[in-house]
C-alpha cells in the first residue's frame, strides 16, 4: 500500500502528538490524495516532521486511525501481531475463567487499532470490521489471530456498507462452523448466540457487570419491565435473581422467540414471564392507563430510532423517557438508565436525569454507577471511546 502524506491542522499538533486516535477531515490541512481505503497516512506537523502513522478507512466516526507514534515501527503483519497478542494478554483472566466464556478480546482504539474489535464467545472468534480501509488488511490480521490462539472457529462481520451498515454475507472464516445456537457462559448463566445471522449476535457483553449487579443485589422480590429489551438477557438475569416477575417489551417480532429462548436455556418457565412486542412509547401509555407500577424499570434504548409513530435519539429525548417512566416506577423502585450513546458523557447523562426527576415533581438517589467493562479497554486520550453509562436511580419521592 502506498503512503500518503497529510498535514495536520496547527491547532491538533499537540494533540495528536499526544495519542489521540482519530483521524476525522478537519483535523486536516486537505485530504488530498486520499483515494484507496487501507492506504497508509503519514501525519506531519508544519515543519513535515513525523507525528504518526494510520490508516485510511471511512467510518461515521472519522477518517481513519492512527496506528503508530513510532517513526520507525512497520505496518506489517508482525504490527497487528504484537497488538494482538497485547490484548490478549490482557483478558488471560477472562479465559481461565469458569464462569464466563464471553468476553471482547480486542477492542478498536483502546487496544490500538480503531475500527476493529473481536469478541470470544466460547471457542469461537468474532471479527467486526468497521470500515473497508481496515478490512484491507484482513489477511495479516486473522493470520496473526490463527497464530496467537486455538479457536474452534472464526466468523466475521462486515459493519462498512454505505452509511457503516451491516453486510449481510456469510460470515464464516475459516476453522470449524458451529452450531448454532451456540450457547456460551456469563457469570454462570447461559445464552444463546448467532455469528451468523445479521448483525446482532443476541447479547451485548459491554452489560454483563450491569447484569450481574441486578440478579445479585436488586432482582430479588421485584417486579421489573424491561424496555428495548431485545432478545431479554436483562429479565433473564432479573429472573436469575428472584425477581417476582419480569416483563420485556421491544417492537421486533423476532424479540419474542429470542426471549423464549434465553429463558429456556437457563431453566426459566417463560410462560411465568411477560414478553411483549409493542412499541415502548405505546407501553408506556397503556401502563398508565391500567394503572401499572414496577419495583424497577430497565432502560437501554438504542442511541437512534425510528419506530412508526416516533422517532427517538438518546441525545435528544432521553428525559422525556425518563419522565414516562418515572411515572409508572414506585416509591423506593429502581430505574436503570443506560445509554451507549458516545455524543454526551457522564455528566450530560446525569443532568438529563436530574431534569427528569424535577420536571415530574419527583425526587431520587443515585445508587450505581458504570461504564464501560474492563475488557472493552478504552484510552485517556480517546473518552468518546468509553460510550456506555448506566445509573442505577432510587425513586424516593
Ligand atoms: N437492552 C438490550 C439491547 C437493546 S438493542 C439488551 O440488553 O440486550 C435495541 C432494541 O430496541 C432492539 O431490539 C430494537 O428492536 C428495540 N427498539 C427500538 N425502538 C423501539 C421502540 N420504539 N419500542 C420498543 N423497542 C424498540
Amino acid at each position: 500500500m502506498k503512503e500518503i502524506i497529510l498535514t495536520v491542522n496547527p491547532k491538533l499538533e499537540d494533540k495528536f502528538k499526544k495519542g489521540f486516535p482519530l483521524i476525522s477531515g478537519d483535523a486536516l490541512a486537505s485530504t488530498a490524495g486520499l483515494e484507496e481505503e487501507g492506504s497508509i497516512i503519514k501525519l506531519v506537523d508544519r515543519r513535515k516532521q513525523f507525528i504518526a502513522r494510520g490508516y485510511y478507512g471511512k467510518q461515521n466516526k472519522g477518517l481513519g486511525w492512527i496506528l503508530s507514534w513510532k517513526e520507525q515501527e512497520r505496518i506489517d503483519q508482525g504490527f497487528f501481531e504484537r497488538k494482538l497478542n497485547n490484548a490478549i494478554s490482557q483478558r488471560l483472566g477472562f479465559y481461565q475463567s469458569d464462569e464466563t466464556n464471553a468476553f471482547r478480546v480486542f477492542n478498536g482504539e483502546g487496544d490500538g487499532i480503531g475500527g476493529l474489535t473481536i469478541d470470544y464467545f466460547n471457542g469461537y472468534y468474532l471479527i467486526n470490521w468497521y470500515s473497508e480501509g481496515i478490512y484491507q488488511f484482513k489477511n495479516d490480521i486473522i493470520l496473526s489471530l490463527k497464530q496467537l490462539v486455538d479457536s474452534k472457529g472464526i466468523y466475521q462481520k462486515k459493519r462498512f456498507a454505505q452509511s457503516g451498515k451491516y453486510i449481510d454475507d456469510d460470515d464464516f472464516v475459516t476453522g470449524e462452523r458451529a452450531e448454532f445456537p451456540l450457547i456460551v457462559k456469563e457469570n454462570g448463566a447461559n445464552f444463546a448466540v448467532y455469528l451468523n445471522d445479521g448483525a446482532m449476535v443476541g447479547v451485548f457483553l459491554d452489560q454483563r457487570d450491569v447484569r450481574k449487579l441486578i440478579r445479585d443485589k436488586y432482582a430479588e422480590g421485584k417486579t421489573v419491565l424491561n424496555t428495548f429489551s431485545y432478545t431479554g438477557a436483562f429479565s433473564v438475569f432479573a429472573a436469575l435473581g428472584g425477581a417476582v416477575k419480569t416483563t420485556s417489551v421491544d417492537l421486533a417480532n423476532r424479540s419474542e422467540a429470542k426471549t423464549i429462548e434465553q429463558f429456556s436455556i437457563n431453566g426459566i418457565d417463560y410462560e411465568e414471564q411477560d414478553i411483549i412486542v409493542m412499541d415502548v412509547f405505546n407501553y408506556f401509555k397503556y401502563a398508565v392507563k391500567k394503572q401499572l407500577k414496577f419495583d424497577m424499570v430497565i432502560l437501554d434504548p438504542p442511541s437512534f430510532a425510528r419506530s412508526k409513530k416516533h422517532t427517538f435519539s438518546a441525545a435528544k429525548d432521553y428525559t422525556d423517557l425518563l419522565k414516562q417512566t418515572i411515572a409508572i416506577t414506585e416509591k423506593n423502585g429502581i430505574i436503570v438508565a443506560s445509554t451507549n450513546a458516545s455524543s454526551f458523557d457522564m455528566k450530560k447523562f446525569k443532568s438529563f436525569i436530574d431534569k427528569a426527576f424535577k420536571e415530574s415533581g419527583s425526587a431520587y438517589k443515585l445508587m450505581e454507577e458504570f461504564s464501560l467493562p474492563e475488557d472493552y479497554r478504552t484510552i485517556s486520550q480517546f473518552k468518546q471511546g468509553d460510550y456506555l453509562k448506566v445509573v442505577f436511580i432510587q425513586k424516593i419521592k
